[in-house]
């Protein structure tokens, strides 16, 4: 990273489809090893944000600042190529690998053997082999799915394929982790699971920007909160603040 700087820096992103602006020109800084959430109504262009900090839209106006690096517009695959790992919405597994087996594709970025010295079976792939599935296996512990670790993805209740999804997007071992409404769909125990997933994360140093509007998960979990309203901030700073917030209260909290 760049001393002294966040590790993001969104500036004045602006994005426009066909007329309709679902960002506005919103600003936003995230430090490695902080939870930063972002609520608001549907439509406030949460998603969308994730989406030009991703690299799936490229943003009408404004920088994506990464590690002092603008990469606005960049394609996604050189932008994941950097650190920066998402999830959707919308659940995105392999549903007929196991649960050890998504992990491990999530992990693969890291792999560095050549497939000559895979082939050839050598002592340094073979180390390197052995280091790899033992981060999976760590890794699969702490996110408490080692029971469901051999069991495909499709059979398993959707809370833990959500879980399974966020440790696959963690094996990758992002600098920045952006969760699109992690916790949608989970009951209590799988949230305070994911919570803790999060906070593992960030322990590690891992900057991790979370959609979500359950206010009880969010509450043990952010460093700060962002609240939009039709592509436009209109909040910032901690939880207790934003229940007051007059803005908020009117945009979201009154719905
Ligand atoms: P949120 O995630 O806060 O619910 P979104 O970022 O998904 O909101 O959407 C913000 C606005 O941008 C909405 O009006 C949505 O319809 C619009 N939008 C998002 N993506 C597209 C797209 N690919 N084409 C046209 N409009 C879009
Ligand atoms: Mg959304």
């Amino acid at each position: 990273g760049v001393p002294g700087r966040p590790l993001l820096e969104v500036e004045s992103v602006v994005m426009s489809f066909a007329g309709l602006r679902a960002l506005a020109g919103v600003s936003l800084a995230l430090e490695a090893g902080s939870v930063v959430a972002l609520v608001g109504p549907n439509g406030s262009g949460k998603s969308t944000l994730v989406n030009v900090i991703s690299g799936i839209y490229r943003p009408t106006a404004g920088r994506v600042v990464f590690e002092g690096v603008d990469i606005a517009g960049w394609q996604s695959y050189r932008i994941a190529r950097l650190g920066i790992t998402r999830t959707f919405q919308d659940p995105r597994n392999a549903p007929n690998l196991t649960v050890r087996e998504n992990i491990i594709m999530g992990a693969n970025r890291l792999y560095r053997s050549s497939a000559l010295a895979v082939a050839l079976d050598t002592p340094a792939a073979r180390a390197e082999e052995d280091h790899f599935l033992s981060r999976v296996e760590a890794l699969m512990a702490a996110a408490e799915l080692k029971p469901y670790a051999d069991t495909e993805i499709r059979v398993l209740p959707y809370g833990i394929q959500r879980l399974a999804e966020v440790t696959r997007a963690l094996a990758s071992e992002p600098k920045l982790l952006m969760l699109d409404e992690p916790a949608a769909g989970l009951s209590e125990a799988e949230s305070a699971q994911l919570a803790r997933l999060v906070r593992l994360a960030r322990d590690h140093g891992v900057a991790v920007l979370l959609i979500d509007h359950h206010m009880d998960f969010l509450a043990e979990l952010v460093d700060e909160v962002v609240v939009f309203e039709a592509g436009d901030e209109i909040y910032r700073g901690d939880m207790d603040g934003m229940r007051s917030h007059p803005a908020v209260i009117t945009a979201y909290l009154g719905i």
